[in-house]
């Protein structure tokens, strides 16, 4: 099987390549139904198909598309799972619940955020509580949202951002500028005001289905962070974290956590998979996030600042406009058939893992027996 057949080219047929491989495969599908359209005028969905025993205590959670056009990835993904036959090999007490294109307008239209321009790993705050502040950020926001996208105001942004790191560092450049805002809501990495459609939607999908879970594994796919095609799995939890020592002890010692500096990412607020234990309190959860690398970070940034300012500014239909979307999808989908096999690899090994972990019981025993 050659697995670059999984992978779509655009968001529709993602969508149609995941219902389809999800109902042969036997799962019990839902289709929830997006507020807003794609680019093309057709409608948009979450699709969440359910593999196994409806009372499974052992479950692994995916999700695509949690950075919309992220989503080629992780579809391609979830879609190879489904044709290798994995759905027919899954042990008693196990279930596998896909949430395909959790945020199916960023996939539709090439953006990483919402309709809302909302990142939704930076939505998932306590939003009855001020806002976290960012005043790095707000020195910045205006050069990286400027009135005309031209030579001279993307040297200017270039300058204040190599002006930022020359005195603060690196790292906190890296923070400041990705790591999320609450006070420019046309602005990168904004964590919006309100929880966003995706997030109600996600809420409500693992309320729904894992209300007799125990064990959960999530694993999130995402794209544009580390070597090319090399699939880095981190978690954003401490290394002291339960949490953290569980997904080590299924994924093996180069989990990566976000809170020290051994992951790309920078710490983040408001993540999805950091939220996740206290959505199903009922359950231990194991959440890991499979990063996929593409291009060379800044130029990965640069493509999502210049979208940004297409989509606050600018106009998508125009030649310019067309370019920077070219641009983004390709930051974030590389379209050859060996960066695919390296994702549906990895993905793989990452769901047989979780599985297994999740169905393992401390001191080596198996789902059902006592805890150690
Ligand atoms: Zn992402």
């Amino acid at each position: 099987m050659n697995s670059a057949g999984s992978f779509a080219p655009d968001y529709a047929a993602a969508r149609a390549l995941f219902v389809e491989a999800a109902a042969a495969a036997g799962g019990r599908l839902e289709r929830l139904t997006h507020p807003e359209r794609g680019p093309d005028g057709a409608s948009l969905s979450c699709d969440v198909a359910w593999f196994g025993p409806a009372d499974a205590p052992n479950v692994l959670v995916t999700i695509s598309a949690t950075h919309g056009v992220e989503g080629f990835a992780g579809s391609g993904g979830q879609v190879d799972w489904l044709r290798r036959g994995e759905a027919a090999r899954l042990a008693p007490g196990v279930g596998v619940l896909m949430i395909h294109a959790i945020n199916p307008y960023g996939f539709a239209w090439l953006r990483r955020v919402t309709q809302e321009n909302v990142d939704l790993n930076r939505n998932w705050i306590d939003f009855s509580a001020p806002p976290p502040r960012n005043p790095g950020y707000d020195s910045l926001a205006d050069v990286l949202c400027p009135a005309e996208w031209t030579r001279q105001t993307r040297a200017a942004a270039a300058a204040a951002i190599g002006a930022y790191a020359g005195v603060h560092g690196p790292a906190a450049l890296a923070h400041v500028l990705t790591g999320g805002q609450y006070g420019h809501p046309s602005g990168v990495y904004y964590g919006g005001a309100a929880p966003t459609w995706s997030r109600r939607t996600q809420t409500a999908i693992l309320d729904n289905y894992l209300r007799q879970a125990r064990r959960v594994a999530v694993i999130d796919v995402h794209t544009g962070l580390g070597p090319w095609g090399v699939g880095e799995q981190i978690v954003t939890q401490p290394r002291a974290a339960p949490a953290f020592r569980r997904a080590r002890a299924w994924f093996g010692a180069a989990v990566t956590s976000t809170f020290d500096g051994s992951s790309p990412s920078a710490p983040l607020i408001g993540d999805g998979l950091a939220a996740t234990p206290a959505l199903l309190p009922w359950a231990q959860v194991t959440p890991m996030a499979l990063e996929i690398g593409t291009l060379p970070s800044d130029q990965v940034v640069w493509a999502l600042i210049a979208d940004n300012w297409l989509h606050a500014r600018g106009d998508p239909d125009s030649p310019i406009g067309r370019a920077i979307k070219a641009n983004t999808r390709a930051a974030f989908y590389v379209d050859t058939d060996d960066w695919k096999g390296m994702v549906a690899a990895q993905y793989l090994l990452a769901c047989r893992q979780a599985v297994a972990g999740a169905g393992r019981r401390r001191g080596g025993g198996r789902a059902g027996e006592p805890d150690a």
